[in-house]
């Protein structure tokens, strides 16, 4: 007898499942239905299947997406604007650049550049912090992105001139303007920027409104030296214990960066069951350092990976951090120490549940939200297959992604939207930018 699937993606050469066991099938199919993993077997076994749509997955590697645990996608239309400098002088070339053009409008077009290039990049999910997150939102969920955003909070007004209570009205309200929207499922998130730019007296009422609503947090957390000597001479503190002394740690957080980390930071962070976005890419161009990828799982913080905004990384290329992230871990210890899984499952599985989304994304398994990707084999850089998981981190790159689905609907197809016209997306950012030729 047949059963009815929606979508049959079938005789994958390789199915990179990244489950518990991590195991990585040959010659495999999956099927979804109702935006849901609900076959995954041999092809020989899924035959009673009759799908609405078929795949044909020959010559493809199937993963799951991969997950961008912190990025400002908006922050795409500022790629190339602040070179050759530190994160202090990066600072004060995209602040004047974000005064000139960041209002709603252009913050919705940034983030479905942004959202357009992690899809076709084998992204799915991004952590995405920006002003107007409205706004974003609606850019992103039209490009088909599953986009965690959440209201941000300064001390000062910023570009969204937005008073502090205002930012907590915003907040208070942040469940139904998600819920109007619409998209793929995201958990809810409040935003603070960082223990720089948020008083503690300010990230404890953030704590507690977040502890109301069951909300997760997003901040940036030890990025660079400085910015712990900063938080330091103000408060005698290390960033992380404000976290903990504002209540920041008693609820589901995720550091940026975490790249200046002490034992002790890690071990306070590790006893929350917190996370961090490890975005190595942006840390060497801006100098800030290296975080301590490896001994941040071991201390028992969930690692996800991140690129970062494309005004520090230049762009939002998750295999190019995978392969960082690999490179760092054996230049700063030994070849021996890279575990391909380990990297892999960050940007993956683990990336999920350092974003509070492990329970429904992150891998291929039966029950599990269908958010993956196709990777086409058949090209010399991928031949031949010695090592699967090799191939994903050391030689695929992202122009080898030709597919991608987002809850099940398929975002990209043949490396081209389905959702919006890429060229009139250019022209609209072409456009827009032209101001920014007056302040150069
Ligand atoms: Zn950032």
């Amino acid at each position: 007898m047949s059963e009815h699937v929606d979508l049959l993606i079938k005789h994958a050469k390789y199915l990179v499942t990244v489950n518990g066991d991590n195991e990585i099938f040959e010659n495999y199919s999956l099927a979804i239905t109702d935006g849901k993993i609900s076959h995954i077997a041999p092809t020989s076994e899924l035959a009673h299947l009759d799908a609405t749509q078929t795949f044909d997955a020959t010559n493809h590697l199937i993963s799951p997406g991969l997950i961008n645990s912190h990025t400002h996608l908006a922050m795409s239309l500022l790629r190339g604007w602040a070179e050759g400098v530190n994160l202090q002088g990066f600072l004060e070339r995209v602040w004047a650049a974000e005064g000139a053009i960041m209002d709603e409008a252009t913050c919705q077009l940034g983030t479905e550049l942004g959202a357009l290039e992690a899809l076709l990049s084998g992204t799915t999910t991004t952590l995405d912090m920006y002003l107007n997150p409205e706004a974003t939102h609606k850019g992103a969920v039209r490009v088909g992105l599953r986009h965690i955003c959440g209201p941000i909070f300064f001390d000062f007004p910023g570009l969204d001139g937005l008073e502090w209570h205002q930012r907590i009205e915003r907040a208070q309200e942040w469940s139904d303007v998600m819920a109007a929207i619409g998209g793929p499922y995201i958990p809810t998130y409040f935003m603070p920027h960082s223990t720089y730019t948020d008083s503690p007296e300010h990230l404890h009422d953030v704590a507690t409104l977040a502890a109301t609503f069951k909300a997760n947090i997003h901040l940036h957390v030890s990025e660079t030296q400085a910015e712990n000597d900063d938080v330091r001479s103000r408060y005698n503190k290390t960033p992380t214990e404000v976290c903990r002394d504002t209540g920041l740690l008693d609820l589901h957080t995720i550091y940026g960066h975490g790249v200046h980390l002490s034992d002790s930071d890690m071990q306070i962070l590790a006893h929350s069951g917190g996370a961090v976005a490890h975005c190595p890419g942006s840390n060497l161009k801006l100098g800030s350092g290296i975080a301590q990828f490896k001994k941040m799982i071991a201390s028992g913080i969930k690692v996800g990976l991140g690129t970062d905004g494309c005004s520090s990384s230049n762009d939002l290329d998750m295999f190019s951090v995978m392969r960082t992230a690999a490179h760092l871990v054996a230049y700063t210890g030994t070849p021996s120490d890279v575990n391909l899984t380990q990297i892999i499952r960050a940007a993956t599985a683990d990336g999920a549940t350092a974003v509070g989304l492990g329970d429904r994304i992150g891998s291929l398994e039966i029950g599990k939200e269908a958010d993956l990707i196709a990777i086409n084999l058949a090209q010399p850089h991928l031949t031949p297959v010695h090592n699967v998981e090799a191939l994903l981190v050391f030689a695929a790159g992202r122009g080898d992604v030709t597919d991608v689905w987002v809850a099940g609907k398929q975002v990209i197809r043949n490396k081209t939207s389905t959702q919006i016209d890429t060229q009139d997306l250019i022209t609209r950012v072409n456009t827009r930018i032209q101001v920014l030729e007056e302040i150069k």
